[in-house]
């Protein structure tokens, strides 16, 4: 399928259609998506103030996380002893992450979830979690929403392993205990996030997209019952990079009402990237 197509494919699939493509193949102008067109470049950058109202939950890749959270302190650039992540290249961190048993997470594991994509990436896509065929796999967003994830790729012109790299908050896949996925816990997150923390500042992407709550609030550090659209339509930073914040794919899977939503955050996130120089 061209790219093209692949981008029709899913601007369909999230009901925008019909798709206006511009003579050199790009998409020029989509109709029926209020919510992209009211995107102003003058959005960009500009950071939301209101980002810790403590309001009932609302998206997270996990079906049954009402009463869970995965939050912890911000992403912050902290000192580092000499075996930490935080001092680590690149091989060096996927060497020590497959190894890892910082949190109990390691006990259940198949895998751990290190990510998957281009070294160098401009843009850096971040989850929440490995699910079970990501710990079978070890790769994350594989199955049904890393379907959809690619497809949300090649929408904006990119795709897994070009320019694009997608990663977790935690490398290990939490369960309950019936074993059940669920959302990782504080201390969990807490535990992994010097992985990504590295893993940003050897990427340097330009532009980060938080995929779903446990991202965003663990990569900005709020409130854990900050929801979703209480985040989404503004460039947040993170250190100094900027960070869209959207719906997780699997949750879109279960409310396929909110892609159109979708569309308009990944609109905001190409303008960013635009504003950015790149
Ligand atoms: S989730 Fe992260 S911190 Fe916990 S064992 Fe896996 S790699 Fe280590």
């Amino acid at each position: 399928m061209s790219d093209v197509n692949r981008r029709r494919v899913f601007l369909d699939e999230i009901v925008l259609g019909p798709v206006w493509l511009r003579r050199d193949g790009g998409i020029a102008l989509f109709d029926g998506a209020p919510e992209a067109v009211d995107i102003m470049p003058s959005q960009a950058l500009a950071i939301d103030p209101e980002m810790s109202r403590p309001i009932a939950n609302d998206s997270s890749a996990w079906p049954d996380n009402d009463n869970a959270v995965a939050t912890l302190s911000p992403a912050p650039h902290i000192g580092i002893a000499a075996t930490s992540p935080l001092s680590m290249d690149w091989p060096q961190l996927q060497q020590a992450a497959a190894n890892c048993s910082a949190c109990g997470l390691c006990h259940g594991r198949k895998n751990t979830v290190f990510g998957v994509g281009d070294s160098k990436a401009k843009w850096l896509f971040i989850g929440e979690g490995p699910g079970p065929n990501e710990d079978v796999q070890g790769e994350p967003f594989v199955g049904p929403a890393g379907k959809l994830l690619d497809n949300m790729l090649w929408a904006m012109g990119l795709r897994r392993g070009e320019n694009a790299y997608i990663a977790n908050i935690v490398k290990c896949r939490p369960t309950d205990g019936s074993g059940r996925d669920r959302p990782p816990s504080p201390e969990e997150v807490a535990a992994c996030l010097p992985y990504l923390q590295r893993q940003i500042e050897l990427i340097r992407p330009s532009v980060l997209v938080a995929l779903g709550k446990t991202a965003a609030v663990s990569l900005l550090g709020l409130d854990p019952a900050t929801p979703v659209s209480n985040l989404r339509g503004s460039v947040h930073l993170y250190s100094d990079l900027p960070l869209v914040v959207t719906y997780h794919p699997a949750y879109l899977l279960r409310q396929p009402a909110d892609k159109g939503k979708v569309w308009a955050d990944l609109c905001l996130v190409m303008s960013t990237y635009a504003q950015a120089g790149e």
